[in-house]
């Protein structure tokens, strides 16, 4: 997988996986996704969230706008699920 601005963060996974095989984007999304809710990441962080969900379905990447950093990780994570189920991937 590619590196992304969201690599930057050092994060312990909420994955279910002994031990973590997770790529470290998704590592990141893990943890945003199962913490608190708030502010994690940078603003070119959320831009390229945003513009990950927008890749997959452009009007989805709209509606997290304004949203805080755990919604907007869970997005992208869906969108990721979403796309791999399109593809016959899971
Ligand atoms: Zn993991």
């Amino acid at each position: 997988m590619e590196v992304s601005p969201l690599d930057t963060i050092a994060a312990a996974c909420a994955c279910d996986h002994k031990p973590c095989i997770c790529p470290t984007t998704t590592r990141v999304l893990q943890f945003v996704m199962s913490s608190p809710p708030g502010a994690y990441f940078t603003e070119e962080q959320r831009k390229w969230c945003l513009k990950e969900i927008g890749f997959f379905e452009l009007h989805r990447a709209e509606r997290y706008v304004g949203h805080d950093d755990t919604v907007l990780a869970r997005g992208v994570m869906e969108a990721w699920r979403d796309y791999a189920r399109e593809q016959g991937l899971l």
